[in-house]
């Protein structure tokens, strides 16, 4: 029997792709809450809008976002996406907010010769600073150090630090450049710059694409999967009509229609792993199985195994986590200055805010604007101390908000939340802390698997693709 830990997407994806597996005998997936979805849950507002406390879109580009997709096919949600393309306004205008004005970030290979209101010159410029840097080998570094040395201060302060806060909520002076943004690194590592690294990757493309080519015509008359008209129709995003946690809810009703059950307010406390069984205490009593995968957060899973494997538990206990606090606000009628995804904020503005998403801009509702509010992240308790009120939240957020895009109406709706360590942070030297976290397990034969947000990546589609990997790893 295999025993899933932890009923977020990553979790109900492991007991999906466990249950498909012939040779898994019987699934359970183990839930501490009283609910299964994990960070993805949607609220409705009065009007019938809908706020997204969680992840709202989804990219359906790469091994992983193709995968996604898949699962959204099978589960027969297709009905219910919506997506948005490449020209969408949302889609090209990203803004930042810096020196008390909102900035318009290049939108394709054009925009980059032009001087851009952010930056005193034409981000081109740039690319001459990359050429001339000198290479420096290392394993890995913050991103902010690697952007700065390789395309100077101005980049790393007004565009990659923003960029980071609305990926991880996190903070580009600790964030793995190896892991986050690895091609780049290795890049620099190889050729010893970004530039000639980019080039040699495109020229390697052109030489191989004659061979994808004859693959390509030979698939051309099939059935196209939804993955392959997203690629086809070059979607930019995606969402689900009716909220994100449609997936996790069809996913679980999926599951109890297989025979998998399902249990929640079932939280795990211990791991034993015995000779040829494991011991899992949950809520005070003992069940077994013979092998777990877990979906929880490195830091919880830390406590379970604390007992048995120190070494193991301290490598997991120490990947961070921050807390993000999310406000969503429904204005009657259009109030934005523009149509846009939305903007980021660089931490050395120093606000509370990581950055507002226009979400009806990207999905719209009837004649309001819907939006969120991002704050903190890896500045939560430097701006709002360890136990903010939901009070300080909403006016800070409705202040900042207001007086940034110019709002003079007051929301008619609104949602408060505080996602208390809801992002793991892949901070300098991650790479090397899986891989011993994972050499840890094999070489103690320890039937466990691991998935979710604490180690490939934060997005939907990474901790999906977890899950898959987990259910192969574990059936091999
Ligand atoms: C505000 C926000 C916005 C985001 N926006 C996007 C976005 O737009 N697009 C995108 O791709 N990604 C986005 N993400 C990232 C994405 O939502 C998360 O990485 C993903 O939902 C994590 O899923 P998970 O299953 O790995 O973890 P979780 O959702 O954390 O699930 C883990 C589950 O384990 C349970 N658990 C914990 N301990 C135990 C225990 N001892 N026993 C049993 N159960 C336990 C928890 O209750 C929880 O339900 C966003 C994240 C946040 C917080």
């Amino acid at each position: 029997m295999t025993i899933v830990l932890g009923g977020g997407i990553s979790g109900l994806s492991a007991a999906y792709y466990a249950a498909n597996n012939a040779r898994n005998s019987a699934v359970i997936l183990l839930e501490a809450s009283s609910r299964v979805g994990g960070w993805i849950q949607s609220k409705t507002s009065p009007t019938g809008a809908i706020f997204e406390q969680g992840p709202r879109t989804i990219r359906p580009v790469g091994l992983a976002g193709k995968n996604t997709l898949n699962l959204v096919e099978d589960l027969q949600l297709s009905n219910k996406l919506i997506h948005i393309g490449q020209s969408h306004p949302a889609t090209r205008n990203r803004l930042i907010y810096a020196d008390e004005a909102l900035h318009l970030l290049p939108a394709s290979l054009k925009g980059i010769f032009k001087t851009i209101s952010l930056l005193d010159r034409p981000l081109i410029n740039y690319l001459w600073t990359d050429l001339k840097a000198p290479k420096i080998s290392k394993e890995d570094d913050s991103i902010y150090n690697f952007v700065q040395r390789r395309l100077g201060q101005d980049i790393a302060d007004n565009i990659i630090s923003p960029i980071i806060c609305g990926i991880c909520a996190g903070d580009a002076r600790k964030i793995s450049v190896n892991f986050l943004f690895k091609s780049l690194f290795e890049a620099e590592q190889k050729y010893g710059s970004i530039v000639k690294g980019i080039l040699a990757n495109r020229l390697k493309k052109v030489f191989s694409k004659s061979k994808d080519t004859v693959k390509e015509n030979n698939a051309a008359n099939l059935h196209l999967t939804l993955a392959d008209i997203a690629e086809k129709e070059r979607w930019a995003l995606w969402g689900l009509e009716g909220g994100l946690e449609q997936l996790p809810q069809a996913l679980a009703n999926n599951l109890r229609e297989r025979g998998v059950k399902i249990q929640t307010k079932a939280k795990c406390e211990k791991l034993t792993f015995k000779s040829n069984h494991i011991e899992l205490l949950i809520n005070g009593n003992i069940q077994e199985c013979s092998r777990v995968i877990s979906s929880l957060p490195a830091k919880n899973l830390a406590e379970l195994v604390q007992e048995q494997h120190p070494t193991l538990s301290a490598e997991l206990e120490v990947i961070p986590t921050v807390t993000v606090g999310v406000v969503n606000f429904e204005f009657q009628g259009d109030v934005l200055p523009l149509q846009a995804f939305g903007f980021l904020v660089p931490p050395k503005e120093n606000l509370p805010l990581l950055g507002v998403i226009f979400d009806s801009c990207v999905f719209p509702h009837k004649s309001s604007t819907v939006l969120t509010v991002m704050m903190g992240g890896a500045w939560f308790e430097k701006y709002f101390g360890p136990n903010p009120s939901e009070e300080q939240l909403l006016t800070t957020a409705i202040d900042h908000t207001k007086n940034i895009l110019c709002i003079e109406e007051e929301p008619v709706a609104y949602n408060v939340a505080v996602l208390k360590d809801c992002i793991p942070q892949h901070v300098v030297g991650h790479t090397q802390r899986i891989k011993r976290i994972h050499d840890y397990i094999s070489a103690h034969h320890i039937p466990l698997r691991l998935c979710g947000s604490s180690y490939q990546g934060v997005g939907l589609n990474d901790v999906i693709l977890s899950a898959k990997q987990a259910v192969c790893d574990i059936v091999q």
